[in-house]
C-alpha cells in the first residue's frame, strides 16, 4: 500500500544540500502497522512527510495505494484522498470547537453538508473518548485531549494510511498512555499506519514490522519482535539501551 524505492532528498543549507534521506526502501502493506525509530535528526519526519507530499522527494519513487509519484510534485488534494496526518503539536485551530475541527476536514474533503459533518464528527469523537468535550474550543482542553481531537480529525477523512509523526511526544507524561491507547483501538480496526515516535513500550504494542533510521538511512528493519529481542546493528542496540 506504501513502498519507497531508492528514495533521497537532500535540504539545501549554507554548506550546500544535506542528504537527509539516502537510499530509502521498504514497503508497508495494508493493515500493517509500522513505526520508524532513532536518533533525533535522522529523517523519520522526512520521511513521513513525503508520503504524505509535504514534502517532495528528489530520487527514487514512492508509491502510496498504487499510485506511484517519484519525485512529481503531488496534488494535495488527491494525495489526503489515501491519506492523513496526525501531528505532533496537534494543529487544531484554536477558533473552532473540537466537533467545529473535525467537521471541518470532513466538509471540505469529503464535500459533507455541514449537519452532516458536524455528526460524524461527533460520533468520531465519542469513539476517541471525548464525548463530553466536544463543545469545547483547544485551550481549554489537556494536551491529551487536542491530540485526541487531532486523531479524530485525521480519521473522518477515512484514509487508506493513517500517519502519525510522534504523536505523543507533546504531552505530559500521565497523558501518553491514554494517546496511545486510543491510537492501538485505532490499529486494531485494521487501518494501515506508520508511526515515528520515541515511545518504546508503544512500538512494542502497536507496530509489526519497525524501522531504525539514522543520518538518512534505514540501518535496520524487520519485525518488531524480532528487532527488539535481537538488534543486529551495535547502533541499534545502543538506541534502544538508551532510550529505556
Ligand atoms: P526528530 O526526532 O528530532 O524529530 P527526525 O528524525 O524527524 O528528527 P527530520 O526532521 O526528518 O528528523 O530531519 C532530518 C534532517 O533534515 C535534520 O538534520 C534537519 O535539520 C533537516 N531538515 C528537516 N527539515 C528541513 C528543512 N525544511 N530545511 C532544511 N533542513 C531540514
Ligand atoms: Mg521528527
Amino acid at each position: 500500500i506504501v513502498e519507497f524505492k531508492e528514495v533521497f532528498k537532500s535540504f539545501p543549507s549554507e554548506k550546500g544540500p544535506v542528504e537527509v534521506l539516502k537510499d530509502i526502501n521498504f514497503k508497508v502493506k495494508e493493515g500493517q502497522v509500522v513505526c520508524l525509530i532513532g536518533p533525533s535528526g535522522g529523517g523519520k519526519s522526512t520521511c513521513l512527510r513525503s508520503i504524505n507530499a509535504l514534502e517532495t522527494i528528489d530520487r527514487g519513487d514512492i508509491e502510496v495505494c498504487g499510485i506511484h509519484y517519484g519525485t512529481t510534485k503531488r496534488p494535495i488534494h488527491k494525495v489526503r484522498q489515501n491519506t492523513a496526518m496526525v501531528f505532533q503539536r496537534f494543529e487544531l485551530f484554536p477558533h473552532l470547537t473540537a466537533q467545529e475541527n473535525v467537521a471541518l476536514g470532513i466538509r471540505k474533503v469529503k464535500g459533507l453538508s455541514k449537519k452532516n459533518s458536524m455528526a460524524r464528527a461527533s460520533d468520531l469523537l465519542i469513539r476517541v473518548g471525548l464525548t463530553d468535550h466536544q463543545h469545547k474550543y483547544p485551550d481549554s482542553l489537556s494536551g491529551g485531549q487536542q491530540q485526541r481531537v487531532g486523531i479524530a480529525r485525521a480519521l473522518a477523512l477515512e484514509p487508506k494510511v493513517l500517519l502519525c509523526d510522534e504523536p505523543t511526544s507533546a504531552l505530559d507524561p500521565e497523558l501518553v498512555d491514554d494517546v496511545c491507547d486510543v491510537l492501538v483501538d485505532v490499529a486494531k480496526s485494521g487501518i494501515t499506519m506508520i508511526i515515528v515516535t520515541h515511545e518504546m513500550s508503544f512500538v512494542k504494542k502497536i507496530s509489526d514490522w519497525t524501522l531504525f533510521l539514522e543520518h538518512g538511512t534505514i540501518l535496520e528493519q524487520g519485525p518488531t519482535q524480532e528487532l527488539f529481542a535481537s538488534p543486529k546493528t551495535e547502533r541499534l542496540q545502543q538506541f534502544l539501551n538508551k532510550v529505556h
